[in-house]
């Protein structure tokens, strides 16, 4: 029996697959749950996780203007999180080529990033001008930085992570008063997660090396003097993870050649509609967009009000 990494309780099987969106070898690979605090690890991540990361993993545009392309389609991120912070130093981890770095500075945030790709970094330099840090240890960039930020984003970067708890702990010390934590992460408690299983394309097994759920978030701001003061399954994001990953679903079964890759995308999301009833119920969606706010004074959290949306 493996314990579980996080809180050392009792685990149990979850499920085994490939990796079955890169196809990058036909190693299987074995999903746990943890009995205790209701987190999902990967068992047996491969020692080397780059040959994963294949080399159209990001696509780096050749300046800012061909980025802007990306942004529109984007725009709900920075939105979503303006209801909560509005201004002031942001820092995203894990930001690719960062679409929603450049929305937070058009929208008037000074942006940092700790990003592990070499071109990536490059390019949030040279062309967006960020305080971009290169590294695949974000724990230890954030334990030596003095500045304190009033948001920290973790779009779909999270669950890549090691010891995520880790980064989690880091960010917090690394918060403001008052400052937030933004999580957008697939959500093992989907209907999708149900139904697919371990065909379910959010695993994304290797990559993904957690599922990490909304109670176990709560749990964890609960014992971090941190509050989960927002969380949702029905951002603009999230209920676009439920398309595509029918879709994805759905291209995965098909052969290769081009046409029926194509075929089976569009007959994926046709398929994927008849879903969007239940999916769109909140909690049963395939993603979810979280917001962990920290008082706004120390130990002062008990005695705000929590914010209803
Ligand atoms: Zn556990």
């Amino acid at each position: 029996m493996q314990a579980c990494p996080y809180c050392a309780g009792e685990t149990r099987d979850l499920l085994s697959a490939p990796d079955i969106n890169r196809r990058v070898s036909n190693t299987v690979f074995h999903l746990r749950h943890c009995h205790e605090c209701g987190l999902n690890f990967l068992a047996d991540p491969p020692a080397d996780l780059g040959p994963y990361y294949t080399s159209d993993y990001h696509h780096v545009p050749k300046d800012r203007a061909e980025l802007e392309e990306y942004l529109p389609m984007q725009r709900f991120r920075i939105d979503l999180l303006r209801q909560f912070c509005s201004a002031g130093k942001l820092l995203e981890i894990g930001p690719s080529i960062g679409q929603f770095c450049a929305s937070a500075q058009d929208a008037g945030f000074t942006v940092h990033a700790i990003e592990m790709d070499a071109a990536c970094v490059s390019f949030l330099r040279e062309k967006l001008g960020i305080t971009a840090y290169h590294s695949d240890d974000p724990t230890g960039v954030l334990r030596k930085l003095s500045v304190r930020f009033d948001a920290i984003c973790f779009w779909h970067s999270l669950e890549h992570l090691p010891k995520f708890w880790e980064v989690l702990c880091a960010a917090r010390a690394c918060l403001a008063p008052g400052g937030v934590i933004l999580i957008a992460a697939p959500n093992p408690e989907a209907f999708q997660a149900r139904v697919m299983g371990a065909s379910w394309p959010h695993h994304d097994l290797p990559r993904h090396l957690f599922g990490i759920s909304i109670p176990w978030l709560r749990r964890w701001a609960a014992e971090n003097d941190i509050e989960l003061a927002f969380a949702t399954t029905r951002d603009a994001g999230s209920i676009f993870g439920n398309r595509f990953s029918w879709a994805m679903k759905f291209q995965g079964l098909a052969p290769r050649n081009a046409l029926a890759q194509r075929l089976s995308w569009r007959l994926g999301t046709l398929f994927g509609r008849l879903w969007k009833p239940l999916e769109d119920r909140e909690g049963l969606g395939a993603c979810y967009t979280a917001i962990l706010r920290a008082p706004a004074q120390a130990g002062s959290l008990s005695s705000r009000p929590v914010e209803k949306h």
